[in-house]
């Protein structure tokens, strides 16, 4: 199948339109009209090669919502014009135990990532959202439900599981005191499933700037990083604490923020970071932890929240051509909402 992307041909490239084919169907496989595509900080890293080299031309995005085009021979989950969507992960080895487990995002085989990495079966390199079409197999495409607003759904793909995986594993509920770092898309989808949990959340943030953004979605205030009277003042406050920061920090900063048996979760910065205080863990039994997106099931799982909840990411709608303004302003930090294209404005013949 033709379609067309917007991809990057070499690491802090812009990224420019792009026609390549996605493949003919196998009997398992979805293809999916995309409609609406997130833009995650992780395309930003990748495109730039900040985690190892990449291929190249690499069409990144996998935050994906669209409707099922036609389907494979086997497929029984979906039909032609329903609204489905494709998150961070398009296979796995389907056979070992966290795969059985629903924990495919650690596979013991390695999953397959939306974009930028080898099909299990062809070899060819995965592409992602920031594109018209998309052929995943059935296990890994997701349904949305009826209650979601489709234009504003896509971020839960990633945004939305990689927050929501956390809070669940670390028992988030009624009357939890969570701290959030960073307020950006993943950190917005944070605060808003936190506070659907009955949490009592706080926004740790660079400045004041986005204080009115952290109210509006139901934060209690902003702790602000920097204000060491403050930070000194909220020391031993925080039941769960969840790191978005993306770029190499020194977490040392935080942990002294949580109360005995408390946990602080990373999953922004992948690498090293930088010193690390270790009494802050050894004086109050605190934990330091990391989290991989989530499952398919638990993926399925947040949606359904969602739906149930009401709670819809905060989306700012581009077109495809304002990629690279919106990959500047997460470099930046400074947007509290994510940015998502309306793949609708993009022809295959543009
Ligand atoms: P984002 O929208 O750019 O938000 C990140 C936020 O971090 C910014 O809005 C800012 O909030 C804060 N920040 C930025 N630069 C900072 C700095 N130098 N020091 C301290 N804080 C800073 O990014 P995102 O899409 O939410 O992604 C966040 C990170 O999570 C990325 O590294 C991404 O790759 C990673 N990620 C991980 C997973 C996983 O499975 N673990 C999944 C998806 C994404 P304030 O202005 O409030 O300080
Ligand atoms: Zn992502």
């Amino acid at each position: 199948m033709k379609t067309i992307g917007y991809a990057a041909h070499s690491p802090d490239a812009n990224m420019v339109p792009y026609h390549f084919e996605r493949r003919a169907l196998r009997a398992n496989d979805i293809a999916i009209e995309i409609l609406y595509s997130g833009i995650c900080h992780s395309d930003l890293h990748t495109v730039n090669g900040d985690w190892g080299d990449q291929s190249y031309p690499l069409v990144p995005g996998h935050e994906i919502v669209g409707r099922v085009l036609e389907v494979g021979s086997d497929v029984t989950k979906y039909k032609v014009g329903e609204n489905v969507a494709v998150g961070c992960m398009v296979d796995s080895c389907q056979d070992c135990d966290q795969c059985h487990n629903h924990e495919e995002q650690y596979c013991r085989n390695g999953m397959t990532p939306t974009y930028g990495s080898p099909d299990r079966i062809s070899g060819e390199i995965t592409q992602g959202g920031y594109s018209k079409h998309i052929v995943v197999r059935e296990e890994f495409v997701l349904g949305v439900p009826d209650a979601l607003d489709l234009a504003k759904a896509a971020p839960i793909l990633c945004a939305g599981i990689t927050t929501f995986s956390p809070l669940r594993t670390w028992d988030v509920k009624e009357g939890s005191r969570v701290g959030v770092i960073g307020l950006g898309g993943l950190g917005h989808m944070a605060v808003k499933l936190a506070v659907a949990m009955g949490a009592e959340v706080t926004v740790i943030s660079r400045s004041n700037d986005k204080e009115e953004d952290a109210k509006a979605i139901g934060a209690k205030g902003i702790l602000v990083s920097k204000d060491e009277d403050a930070m000194n003042a909220a020391a031993a406050s925080f039941d769960f604490i969840l790191d978005t920061v993306p770029v190499q920090h020194d977490v040392s900063v935080y942990t002294p923020l949580l109360d005995v048996d408390g946990t602080l979760t990373i999953v922004g910065q992948v690498g090293p970071m930088d010193g690390f205080m270790s009494w802050p863990l050894i004086g109050g039994r605190r934990r330091v932890a990391g989290s991989l997106i989530g499952g398919i099931k638990e993926t399925q799982d947040v949606l359904d929240f969602c739906a149930e909840h009401n709670i819809h990411p905060d989306c700012k709608m581009i077109e495809a051509a304002e990629v690279n303004d919106a990959f500047a302003h997460l470099a930046k930090g400074d947007v509290a909402h994510r940015f998502v294209i309306d793949m609708t404005k993009l022809s295959v013949d543009g």
